[in-house]
């Protein structure tokens, strides 16, 4: 949810870091339009969004957030401070949050440019939770996954995530004009090395409008798990049926079980993705799904098949 704010405050650098895997300390600092001082007092009031200004923006909403709920449950689990400063100002505020409300009044700082969201001892009020999560040690790598697929997306803003104190960043993307270079500054040359380009649209029907664009793994790529990158409406998330669809045309044509790479950014229509299946909003629903996922099968058949002809196949040892 910070990272989405950054991205919709127009920033061109996210760098987050974590300590004990976000439950001590989360820090999202960018370098986007900052929050006005006197927007503070209420920015972690439950609804506040500067995001929705008439009822029927709901309609067409491009950003990602617009329920105004972030912020305030953090603060309800967590100690929130917030450090910004908007355009043209000389200094910035920072100011920490409780339950919803502001601890202090706005205290002016030195800051250069956007906004820092720090939440600290997240849920230190939920002795369960914590513990469970404090057993748990697979939650870094888990952001390192997602602030990964983030940046493939988001190609022009520079993205880095590291732990707290550490001098190497685990993801640094870099900012590009190149999806290509995106994935490489991320996933490595020899993810690249393998990929080709999908295009897929549907805009002569009627009913259905939609657009795919994307990049996936050739014959020659070999992965034991399949990695699978959807945005629809810039918004990252997941369709299973639409993973399954496409690992199963990748275990049909490929003799080997080799599982893919896919990045796919799919558009359509708002009204026609429905994200009230799952509590998370992250696995989605679409209007006339099976018939996309059709398409889009049919096309990285296509493409495979053509591949094939030209596969490079490696003898063993
Ligand atoms: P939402 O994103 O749904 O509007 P949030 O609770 O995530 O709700 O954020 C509330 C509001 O705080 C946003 O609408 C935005 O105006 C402001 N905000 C939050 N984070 C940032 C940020 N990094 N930069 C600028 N404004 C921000
Ligand atoms: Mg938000």
């Amino acid at each position: 949810e910070l990272v989405e704010n950054s991205i919709d405050a127009g920033a061109s650098t996210v760098s987050v870091t974590f300590k004990d895997g976000g439950l001590k300390l989360i820090q999202v600092p960018d370098d986007g339009h900052g929050i006005r001082c006197e927007d503070l007092p209420i920015l972690c009031e439950r609804h506040t969004t500067s995001k929705l200004s008439a009822y029927e923006d709901l309609q067409t909403i491009k950003s990602m957030g617009f329920r105004g709920e972030a912020l305030a449950s953090m603060t309800y689990v967590g100690h929130v401070t917030v450090t910004t400063i908007t355009e043209g100002q000389l200094h910035g505020y920072r100011v920490s949050y409780r339950d919803g409300v502001m601890e202090n009044d706005p205290k002016p700082c030195a800051a250069v440019k956007g906004t820092q969201v720090m939440v600290e001892n997240l849920f230190y009020n939920m002795v369960a939770r914590r513990k469970t999560l404090e057993n748990s040690n697979d939650d870094y790598p888990k952001i390192v996954d997602f602030i990964s697929r983030f940046a493939v997306h988001h190609i022009n803003v520079n993205f880095s995530c590291r732990k707290h104190g550490a001098n190497r960043a685990d993801v640094h993307s870099g900012s590009t004009s190149s999806r290509l270079d995106a994935i490489r500054n991320v996933y490595g040359a020899s993810v690249v090395r393998d990929l080709m380009e999908i295009q897929v649209s549907d805009e002569n029907a009627v009913d259905e409008i939609f657009k795919m664009d994307g990049f996936i793994s050739n014959a020659n790529y070999v992965a034991k798990k399949t990695t699978m990158i959807l945005f629809i409406n810039d918004r990252l998330v997941d369709c299973t049926s639409l993973k399954r669809a496409t690992e199963f045309v990748y275990s049909a044509i490929l003799p080997q079980a080799s599982k893919p790479f896919i990045y796919m950014s799919i558009n359509l229509p708002p009204e026609h993705v429905d994200v009230n299946i799952h509590p998370t909003k992250k696995e989605v629903s679409l209007l006339n799904q099976e018939r996309i996922i059709e398409k889009i099968k049919d096309a990285i058949e296509e493409k495979l098949m053509n591949c094939n002809n030209t596969r490079i196949f490696q003898t063993q040892a």
